[in-house]
């Protein structure tokens, strides 16, 4: 067999590969968001991008946000408080009695009259 005769395996009409020029879908991520009326929401982002701290939920339009357990923007569940709910929230009755008598006798010790 003439050596000459050795076909190149090249095919007629081969082209360069392609396929690695094709766009690859950039990586994504999924994104949860929750809004006060807990619905539920996620978003793709691309990968590279930095998550928004808030998102409008597409169902109510309240800002949803991405910490289910603390959506933006929900209603404080307290209503308002005097002070005085305040204080009593933080001392027992006990410790308030204590602290008015302590009070009583600063006071009463400051005026100069005997304690009790
Ligand atoms: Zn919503």
């Amino acid at each position: 067999m003439p050596i000459g005769n050795v076909i190149r395996g090249t095919r007629v009409g081969s082209a360069p590969d392609h396929r690695a020029e094709r766009h690859q879908p950039a990586p994504c991520r999924t994104v949860a968001y929750w809004c006060r009326n807990d619905h539920h929401t996620q978003i793709r982002l691309a990968a590279e991008v930095e998550a928004p701290e808030v998102w409008d939920c597409p169902r109510c339009g309240l800002p949803a946000g991405r910490d289910a357990q603390n959506p933006p923007g929900r209603a404080r569940p307290e209503p308002y408080k005097t002070h005085l709910a305040y204080v009593k929230e933080r001392r027992t009755a006990e410790e308030g009695a204590a602290i008015l008598a302590e009070a009583l006798a600063d006071l009463r010790r400051r005026r100069g009259r005997p304690v009790s």
